[in-house]
């Protein structure tokens, strides 16, 4: 192979990014440690001036680093920089790249706690939000001001798979000098590189896909090196650091990580399909459907749309509720991204918080329910929710 051909992704993803140390593991070390140690006072003054090599967990951690390079391999970046959660990695961006009266335009439709950090946090350090349709263009453009710095946005959106164009995105923050950041979360690089459709930031919540089996959080954030370290000197004098145990259970996630995302994927078509056919079922949002409006911007963007989908039943809350409650198999929880599927009402839960004219503007009705697919047998999940349907 020569050296300017770059490996296939599933190359990248089990051998990007090793670090070895002297005994020759084969699988990657976890480096439990807080601290390390120098040979001599003069190579510690070394360490410490040129911030190079290994001086403490909240600046760099072997196990740390090999996760982050690993992703960004994936994620085609040049950098990127592991965070403890996926609010930290989104805190992190906005707060390692942006400055008091500067101003983010961002999707309505983003994960629910991207609400209060930018209108209460950051707005009180003098970072103003504007909120739009991530569908409509007009409005993403419409929203920019001269002081506007940051886009960002999540595709597809949870729980509607609503689908925001990239590349259009990416032009309109071009033309004003600001950046664009798209949360990779229900897609993951495996499907959907944002960077490579003209992204300047991409945000994890390694704590869903990436992990992939439900066991730590974890968080990161991927770009060019110049803004990675901008977001990189945040992280590591607020110290929303990931710990070694956490990137080391993501770093081994990554390795099975297009295996799971396109079964899963997969088996989420086909329950999407199902649900279609079921006469107590009103509609179905899923992306990977011929019915989705953006179905085709959708597939030029990524080959597969995920393992999250979402579906309106016959009658309110009452009958939402007794699909749920008739569950045998699948998990009743708010969380995604797991082998193991699971469902949740969003109205009552995810977006329990919101006033009522935020949720029908958001469009989560009571009769709305989200599944995240996870590898179990389509059939078996299908059994599940005949039982409450
Ligand atoms: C869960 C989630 C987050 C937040 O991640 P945490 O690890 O829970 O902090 C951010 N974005 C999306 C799309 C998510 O699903």
């Amino acid at each position: 192979m020569s050296n300017d051909q770059k490996p296939g992704f599933e190359t990248l993803a089990v051998r990007a990014g090793v670090l070895q140390s002297n005994f020759q593991e084969h699988s990657e070390a976890l480096f439990l440690t807080s601290s390390f140690t120098y040979k001599s006072a003069a190579e510690a003054a070394h360490k410490f001036a040129n911030v190079e090599g290994f001086i403490y967990s909240r600046f760099t951690n072997p196990t740390v680093t090999m996760f982050q390079d690993r992703l960004a391999a994936l994620e085609s970046a040049e950098a990127c920089v592991a965070t403890a959660t996926g609010m930290a990695a989104i805190a992190s961006a906005v707060m390692g790249l942006l400055k008091q009266g500067d101003h983010i335009v961002c999707s309505q439709s983003v994960f629910g706690t991207v609400v209060p950090l930018l209108n209460q946090i950051c707005k009180r350090f003098g970072i103003e939000t504007t909120w739009v349709d991530p569908t409509n263009l007009e409005q993403w453009q419409a929203a920019m001001r001269p002081n506007t710095r940051m886009l960002f946005c999540e595709t597809p959106s949870n729980p509607l798979g609503e689908i925001c164009d990239i590349a259009a995105l990416a032009t309109i923050a071009k033309n004003s000098g600001a950046w664009l950041a798209v949360d990779n979360c229900l897609l993951t690089p495996a499907l959907q590189r944002p960077l490579e459709l003209g992204a300047d930031v991409v945000i994890h919540s390694a704590t869903k896909y990436l992990d992939g089996q439900g066991r730590v959080l974890a968080g990161a954030v991927c770009g060019r090196k110049e803004l990675i370290d901008q977001v990189y000197g945040f992280v590591r004098t607020a110290g929303p650091a990931l710990s070694p145990f956490n990137a080391w259970v993501c770093l081994k996630g990554l390795e099975t990580l297009k295996l799971r995302i396109e079964a899963q994927s997969h088996a989420a078509l086909k329950l999407a399909r199902w649900l279609e056919a079921q006469p107590q079922v009103k509609r179905v949002h899923y992306a990977g459907l011929e019915s989705h409006p953006q179905s085709q911007l959708a597939m030029r963007q990524a080959p597969l749309q995920g393992a999250v989908l979402s579906f309106e039943v016959e009658g309110g809350r009452e009958a939402a509720w007794n699909v749920v409650d008739n569950c045998q198999l699948i998990s009743i929880t708010a969380n995604l991204g797991d082998t193991k599927t699971t469902i949740t009402h969003p109205a009552t839960t995810t977006h329990a918080r919101i006033s009522q004219a935020e949720r029908d503007a958001a469009r989560i009705g009571e009769n709305l329910l989200r599944i995240a697919v996870g590898l179990e047998c389509v059939e078996d999940l299908q059994r599940d929710l005949k039982r409450g349907l």
